[in-house]
């Protein structure tokens, strides 16, 4: 994990936010290389969940709602967590997190815990200038509710029959008691999350379905399948609107098999909570069926932070001296690197820029350019990050109109003709 950490910061992939400040615990910010992983993540589930099907559509709601919403979806009750409090140092520790109390007691051996208290997880903030409770209203903790309050929008907007779901990839606030193992719990953080409205009755079916969906995008991705599982969570362990849950568990190397996504029965507590409390019927009618009836919902919901973490965690790998991010290449960052063999030589260089700029424009997508140091450190450097191919100009390239593509993961090297280079690498990419 410390060399994950490390990579991440010397690399540009995620920074500490406001370091300069001393830090702030649980946010975090992605820098250069980490944006474009995160972008290809959301990508790879925006095309899987809403572009390749035809029975999901796409939203993007507002990070502030009316008050009422969290009033109607149980949270400003139920949003929270245990929290108990050491008396004699004052550290605060989630009471379900035995772990972590364990370690706490081992180092004071005299902690005490206060009783536990309910301590509600999301953000308060205020509308307008005016800060009474008339104008408070929270930072969203999930972005499902602002779908479920789109419903009847969606509906009467777009031709969607059910089943259908309504997609968003939006940020998620939640005021963690602790914060800690790098992206897997902060503060602020964006979500994918899916909401699939099906027929009571036909719900553990679609249940079911996204279930193996979910972890079908995950092996597909090139997660490995010893590091990846599903579970089915016991009763007692669920959200009180859940009608079941399962959760997809990747084997983090700091705490063990936990979770990395969520996906739940919701049943139709949220739609049914939205009509009481609106007076508005967020019902649907079965034109061939004539039924009328509130949907049930299949919700895959994870954080676009935590996903980073399990595809960066599983990609990790050295071979000898050389660290190598094996990211699928639809993850990676940066695509191909082209290289002229000597820096100092025009005629090399001029050929190596002439490529980069194809290669961008047709690709559409990052390329990096190196002329520094020796062809060996710059293969070091991308593989480091998870670059696909290396291309190198040399001097045959100016005679035969070749250049050598060298694959990250065997470091075996080819004799590519550079008009075939872009089917060449798309080939690879779209694998
Ligand atoms: P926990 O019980 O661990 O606090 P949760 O069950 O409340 O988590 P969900 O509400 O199911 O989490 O959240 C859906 C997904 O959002 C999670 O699977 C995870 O990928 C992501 N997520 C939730 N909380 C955080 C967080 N604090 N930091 C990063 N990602 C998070």
């Amino acid at each position: 994990m410390e060399k994950i950490v490390s990579l991440c910061k010397r690399r540009g992939f995620v920074f500490q936010n406001s370091e300069i400040y001393g830090g702030v615990n649980g946010i975090w910010d992605l820098g250069p290389l980490g944006v474009a992983l995160a972008n290809n993540i959301k990508k790879e589930w925006w095309n899987s969940t809403v572009l390749l099907r035809d029975d999901v559509v796409g939203l993007d709601s507002s990070i502030l709602y009316h008050s009422k919403v969290w009033e109607a979806s149980g949270h400003l009750k139920s949003f929270t967590d245990p929290l108990v409090e050491c008396k004699i140092c004052h550290e605060r520790f989630r009471a379900d997190h035995k772990k972590e109390i364990e370690e706490h007691g081992k180092t004071h051996s005299k902690s005490q815990w206060t009783d536990v208290k309910h301590f509600n997880l999301m953000f308060k903030t205020f509308l307008g200038p005016i800060e009474d409770d008339k104008n408070k209203t929270y930072l969203r903790p999930e972005t499902a509710q602002g779908i479920f309050i789109n419903f009847e929008n969606v509906l009467s907007t777009t031709r969607v029959k059910i089943p259908f779901g309504i997609a968003q990839i939006g940020k998620g606030f939640r005021n963690e008691i602790t914060t800690g193992n790098f992206l897997f719990r902060v503060r602020e953080f964006e979500m994918m999350e899916l909401e699939f409205f099906t027929e009571p009755g036909k719900d553990s079916k679609w249940f079911d379905y996204w279930r193996k969906e979910r972890l079908k995008w995950y092996l597909n991705l090139g997660i490995k399948k010893k590091n990846i599982k599903l579970v089915d969570l016991p009763k007692e362990d669920i959200a009180h609107y859940s009608k079941g849950t399962s959760e997809i568990w990747y084997n983090w190397p700091f705490m063990g098999f936990s979770e990395l996504e969520g996906i739940a029965n919701r049943g139709n507590y949220d739609l049914t909570q939205h009509s009481k409390l609106s007076g508005k019927e967020l019902s649907y009618h079965d034109e061939e069926s004539k039924k009328r009836f509130i949907p049930y919902v299949i919700e895959p919901s994870v954080g676009v932070g935590r996903a980073i973490l399990a595809f960066l965690i599983d990609a990790y790998s050295e071979e000898g001296d050389r660290i190598v991010l094996k990211l699928h290449p639809k993850l990676s960052p940066i695509k191909a690197a082209v290289f002229p063999l000597l820096a100092n030589k025009l005629p090399l260089v001029k050929m190596a820029r002439d490529i980069y700029d194809n290669l961008k424009e047709s690709i559409k997508d990052s390329i990096a350019f190196d002329d520094r140091g020796n062809i060996g450190k710059r293969y070091y450097s991308q593989d480091e990050i998870g670059t696909p191919f290396c291309i190198t100009v040399d001097f045959q390239s100016l005679e035969d109109d070749t250049v050598t593509v060298r694959d990250r993961d065997t470091t075996k090297q080819e004799r590519v003709k550079v008009n075939n280079l872009v089917s060449y690498i798309q080939r690879i990419i779209n694998k």
